[in-house]
């Protein structure tokens, strides 16, 4: 069951327990694992929560278990305790689907709004599928529409008046290097552009605030820092004030008014409930829930404040102890997610030795060794050993092995 939301903690004294939360995930032992902004790990809580659905809903109840074990209102459901950690308002994020749909599902609706413009503007620090989502709605919907793609650094210089729509990830998933959602909003809403957040690497990462931001669309995916397991569902949100403007794009039956009216015209849903659009995950919705049971235990100001002393600690610990690596993310806390990556020109063979010897990080390419610290699992101890193996790897060359350099499928 859930526990009572923390709200918020009084200055400087965290009201999480981090101690706690770490005991309920299953971690492997003698593994220190700084990849839960790639897969988080699972809960200890999951595996009986999913067996009870399978077992005594969808067992039991079968066809029933939609309205017995309310299985139709979990996306909103589980939307509402997303909210939470973006600052969304209650009743406005709805579960489904995979990010990269949901990418195309707010930026297309986000380009009806706006009408009389063409331009979708992006940065090259972009995760490539929103990039590619993009480039096939603008070839859809005609030659005028185009993506325009930039440097992160000069995305500001290219809010213009011909721009309909920007979409931005906030955190950029190779460095970690943050954008300013205030500022850029702001400066697109004076330039009549309508704004899409992607927060894969922001949601249980830092603290948000959509509605103080005023973001117009916001998306983003559970499987990360959500810990809803491999494909688990990704969210969507619209500000109030669009919820019930903005027409679906992807016109599934379960975004109209009356699904079970079998209408054969399509008509909107209520506000967020439009942007659903088939039968929801129900398995991976479990799984889900068992992890916001313990997202509900957290205040994101706290998550905040141990995520930056990890990332800190770590990058003093690498560059004192190995000069070889090349910091690739910001220096400066605020301008950072929860993640570190470092430079190396051997980097995928230096991750695989970590891995092999229980610190299991990520390679994104070309040469980028990526570290992601999550506080609900991973405390200063686990930073300093993870330290400790590393200066290993590095010292010695142990990463230097043939087997080390094979690329697998996923790296
Ligand atoms: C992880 C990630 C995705 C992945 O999209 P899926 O459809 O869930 O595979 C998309 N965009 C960004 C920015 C990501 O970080």
């Amino acid at each position: 069951m859930s526990k009572a939301p923390v709200r918020s903690s009084t200055d400087g004294d965290p009201m999480t327990d981090f101690a706690a939360t770490k005991a309920m995930f299953a971690l492997p032992e003698g593994m220190i694992y700084l990849d839960g902004n790639s897969l988080g790990p699972m809960p200890r809580a999951t595996a009986e929560r999913v067996r009870h659905t399978i077992e005594d809903e969808w067992g039991e109840m079968l066809i029933t278990g939609w309205n017995k074990a309310g299985w139709m209102q979990k996306p909103t459901a589980i939307g509402d305790r997303i909210a939470r950690l973006i600052g969304a308002e209650p009743g406005h994020v709805v579960m489904g689907d995979t990010l990269s749909i949901k990418v195309y599902q707010a930026v297309a609706s986000a380009l009806e709004l706006n009408p009389t413009r063409k331009v979708v503007l992006s940065d090259s620090g972009n995760f490539p599928s929103d990039l590619y989502m993009v480039e096939g709605l603008t070839k859809s919907l005609g030659p005028d529409y185009t993506l325009r793609v930039v440097d992160p650094e000069e995305v500001s210089a290219h809010i213009t008046d011909d721009v309909a729509v920007l979409m931005l990830t906030e955190v950029d998933y190779r460095t970690g290097r943050k954008h300013d959602m205030k500022a850029l909003t702001e400066q697109a809403h004076a330039a009549g552009v309508v704004t899409v957040w992607d927060l894969a690497h922001s949601a249980g990462a830092l603290p948000v605030d959509l509605a103080g931001c005023k973001a117009d669309f916001a998306v983003g995916c559970t499987y990360k820092y959500l810990n809803s397991g491999p494909g688990g569902p990704a969210f969507i949100y619209v500000a109030p004030r669009h919820a019930d403007a903005a027409r679906p794009a992807l016109s599934g039956w379960l975004g109209h008014a009356a699904p079970f009216d079998f209408d054969l015209n399509y008509k909107p849903g209520n506000g967020i409930e439009r942007m659903r659009v088939g039968t929801p995950p129900v398995l991976q919705l479990a799984a889900l829930e068992a992890s916001m049971d313990i997202w509900d235990m957290a205040d994101m100001a706290d998550v905040r404040a141990k995520s930056i002393e990890l990332c800190d600690l770590f990058i003093t610990e690498v560059e004192a102890r190995c000069p070889d690596l090349i910091l690739a993310s910001p220096r400066d806390g605020a301008g950072r997610g929860s993640q570190v990556s470092f430079r190396f020109h051997e980097g995928y063979a230096a991750m695989q030795a970590l891995i092999a010897r229980g610190v299991v990080g990520d390679f994104r390419a070309p040469d980028i060794m990526r570290f992601g610290f999550t506080p609900l699992y991973i405390d200063e101890g686990d930073v300093r050993a993870a330290v400790d193996i590393i200066e290993d790897v590095m010292t010695n060359a142990l990463w230097d092995r043939p087997e080390y350099k094979t690329r697998n499928a996923v790296t």
